[in-house]
């Protein structure tokens, strides 16, 4: 895809986002430039861990998809004891309810409340708590944060001769907001990487969307559930000039689905095909053959133009662009 896109445009680098956040920055904050001396930038990145860290849920209750706060175990400005530091082997997330309900208690003592009350929620929080603690001091699990295609990928981009710039989700975050650019992914793509700049004009009408589609499997027969053979899939890939995946327009002169569709074509030995959506839903189904028109040979890709919704929330149009054409 880099090889066809710089045959066509003017590219000179990459920048890809390689990973959610910067690992060796998180266990030597100290390494790194202004920008992350300055804190805000570094805010983004401890936060995108923390999320990883601590499974996108509060710490203390568990729950999930409601706003989350960095919360100090040990308090920053405790009645007594030890003062709690913003190290990231003190830091976890929580829910506003727990981090209230916690407040400038030690883990300790909050524990002996907790375990008195007779409340549900503060029982699930006496549970959880101690393994907090252990938690807490465990390193950061690459397993969970390394993907072997991410290298792959990075490799392949390298070979292509271009600089590779590596960014982290953190920053696409960081950069993004700070322009005030709302969360689409070719905003998002606009904001990977440190060479970010401080102004980003943007003056493009729309957007080209390629997803890899794939090709689909190898599998030879379908199975029920104890997986013995239900059918057999056809030798025949082909069949009336149209194959599973093809991009066609389909002009119905009558009937339920008269009209004119466009989209990825799933072929039948009948000649009457289904037509589905971008986004893999029917358009319609038992079409004729001979109301069809490729527009474009399946490749493992789909081409999408999208206008580019400055401000909102960037519906995709509904038309589907054959080929690559205009700004990317
Ligand atoms: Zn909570």
């Amino acid at each position: 895809m880099v090889d066809k896109l710089t045959r066509w445009l003017p590219i000179t680098a990459i920048s890809t986002e390689h990973a959610k956040f910067d690992t060796q920055l998180m266990q030597n904050p100290d390494i790194s430039g202004v920008e992350y001396q300055q804190g805000e930038l570094f805010g983004y990145e401890v936060k995108e861990y923390l999320l990883e860290k601590w499974g996108r849920k509060c710490a203390y209750c568990g729950k999930e998809g409601v706003p989350l706060e960095v919360e100090h175990v040990v308090p920053r400005n405790p009645k007594r004891g030890p003062k709690g530091t913003d190290r990231i082997s003190n830091l976890t997330l929580a829910c506003e309810e727990c981090n209230k309900a916690k407040g400038n208690l030690q883990p300790k003592e909050w524990l002996e409340k907790l375990k008195q009350s007779r409340r549900k929620l503060d029982q699930v929080r006496a549970e959880n708590l101690p393994k907090i603690l252990r938690k807490l001091k465990e390193p950061l699990r690459d397993a969970a944060l390394m993907n072997t295609t991410r290298w792959v990928l990075y490799d392949r981009l390298k070979k292509t001769g271009l600089p590779v710039e590596c960014g982290t989700g953190a920053r696409t975050k960081y950069n993004r907001l700070r322009m005030g650019l709302p969360k689409t992914h070719y905003f998002d793509a606009c904001c990977v990487g440190e060479s970010t700049p401080e102004n980003l004009a943007i003056e493009q009408e729309y957007v080209q969307v390629w997803t890899a589609l794939g090709r689909g499997s190898r599998k030879m027969c379908n199975t029920d559930k104890y997986g013995f053979p239900v059918s057999h899939r056809a030798r025949q890939k082909m069949y009336f000039g149209f194959m599973t995946g093809d991009l066609v327009v389909a002009e119905v002169p009558e009937g339920k689905y008269a009209g004119r569709w466009v989209g990825r074509v799933a072929v039948r030995t009948s000649g009457y095909f289904d037509i589905k959506g971008g986004t893999g839903h029917r358009v319609c189904q038992g079409i004729s053959h001979r109301y069809m028109r490729l527009l474009q040979r399946a490749d493992g890709w789909q081409y999408e133009k999208i206008r580019i919704e400055k401000g909102g929330s960037g519906a995709s149009s509904p038309g589907v662009n054959a080929g690559a054409s205009g700004a990317v």
